[in-house]
C-alpha cells in the first residue's frame, strides 16, 4: 500500500477529514482513524483483507466478550 496520501485502511478517509494514527506493521506503514482503531484492536480478523495476517492478531483481552465494536 503506497503511503502517499495517508488514510484510513478501513474507510479509507485521508487526514484532511479526520485524524489518522500511523502503524507499522512488516516494514510497511499504514494508517487507521480513531474511529476504526477498535477494530484493530478488538476485532482485527475485519481488517485481514486490507493487513495481511491481521486474523492472526490476537484480540485485546476484554472483560465483556458480548461487546461489540
Ligand atoms: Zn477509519
Amino acid at each position: 500500500m503506497p503511503a502517499k496520501n495517508p488514510r484510513c485502511l478501513y474507510c479509507e478517509r485521508e487526514s484532511q477529514e479526520v485524524p489518522l494514527i500511523k502503524l507499522q506493521y512488516q516494514e510497511e506503514e499504514y494508517w487507521i482513524c480513531p474511529q476504526h482503531l477498535p477494530i484493530l484492536i478488538h476485532k482485527p480478523s475485519q481488517l485481514a483483507d486490507k493487513l495481511q495476517g491481521a486474523e492472526r492478531f490476537a484480540p485485546g483481552s476484554h472483560p465483556d466478550p458480548e461487546q461489540d465494536v
